[in-house]
């Protein structure tokens, strides 16, 4: 096959990594910046230019988007989706997966266990909200917080009112969830590759630390997921229309609930924690599904 990785830098562990992969299992890996790839749209042979020349005749393609990046990167897989090219993830469902609340909502829809979560718009509703989810303690997360930043506990009413007024005035979009305290710091991050979660770790925060983010200095391990975790963990994948994604899950008292589920996993922490071949497994899947390419994403938010 000839694959194409949408990736800004070829260095980056995972795009380096997904590469290999592919080339040891003998297909033709190509490593393309998509800020670079420019389009021509017309309605008999739309095509994906790079550096002057047509990508031509690309089996597969496996998108690695940057959160900063996604207007353009998903219209650049758009693109290959046009021509009829087999995408690791689909546009619409990376889109999708990166508007956290968009993301709760359909979670929710599906029945799908999450932490009690609230939004509002106006800083006038500030104690209705906080009620909704059961009052403090109570984490408060900015929308376009990644890697744990603009994760905040509110330990007391007082402590989250002024957060959420702080935030609101500075016009950042945020919501609000009950605190998951029986979690101790511990998050677990499934790799959900089709139907299946094919690798799993824990991640534990630095001590007096509730999240537990690499990141913010958390520490990976391989963990045994329970069968409702598993089947949890494959459901959110599903609601979400993502063929290759992580999804973060809390152990709560009242079962498995689901945090965020990621378009673009990183394979580094997981490939260690756990010894699997992370990237080999994703592109076992393109073998499998990009010759009948017919799946097209069916969710409706
Ligand atoms: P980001 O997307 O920035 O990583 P997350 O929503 O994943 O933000 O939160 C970062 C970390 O904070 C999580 O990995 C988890 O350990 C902790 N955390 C987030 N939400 C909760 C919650 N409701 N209860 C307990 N811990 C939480």
């Amino acid at each position: 096959m000839k694959i194409v990785i949408l990736s800004q830098k070829a260095s980056l562990y995972s795009t380096r990594r997904l590469k290999e992969a592919g080339e040891a299992r003998g297909h033709e890996v190509h490593v393309i910046d998509y800020l670079r790839c420019y389009m021509n749209i017309t309605a008999h042979k739309p095509q994906v230019i790079y550096q002057g020349k047509p990508l031509s005749e690309v089996d597969a393609v496996i998108p690695r988007i940057g959160a900063s990046q996604t207007f353009y990167g998903t219209a650049v897989v758009r693109q290959f989706e046009m021509i009829g090219v087999f995408t690791a993830n689909e546009s619409q469902a990376i889109s999708r997966s990166r508007d956290k609340l968009r993301c709760l909502q359909i979670l929710a829809r599906e029945g799908i266990g999450l932490p009690v979560t609230g939004f509002a718009h106006s800083t006038k509703d500030i104690e209705g909200l906080i009620d909704t989810v059961g009052g403090a303690p109570l984490v408060i997360k900015l929308l376009e917080g990644t890697q744990g930043i603009g994760v905040v506990l509110a330990e007391t009413y007082q402590a989250a009112k002024s957060v959420i007024e702080a935030f609101r005035g500075l016009d950042a979009n945020i919501l609000v969830q009950e605190f998951i305290k029986e979690a101790g710091g511990m998050d677990i991050r499934c790799l959900v590759v089709g139907e299946k979660v094919i690798a799993a770790m824990k991640r534990q925060g630095a001590p007096g630390e509730f999240r537990s983010n690499l990141h913010r200095g958390g520490t990976a391990a391989k963990i045994k997921l329970t069968p409702e975790e598993r089947s949890t963990a494959v459901r959110a994948a599903k609601a979400m229309g993502l063929r290759v994604s992580g999804v973060d899950i809390l152990r709560s008292n009242h079962g498995p609930v689901v945090m965020e589920v990621n378009s673009s996993p990183g394979l580094e922490g997981i490939e260690a924690a756990t010894d699997i071949d992370v990237a080999g497994k994703i592109v076992e899947f393109l073998e499998k599904n990009a010759k009948n390419n017919t799946s097209r994403d069916r969710i409706k938010y």
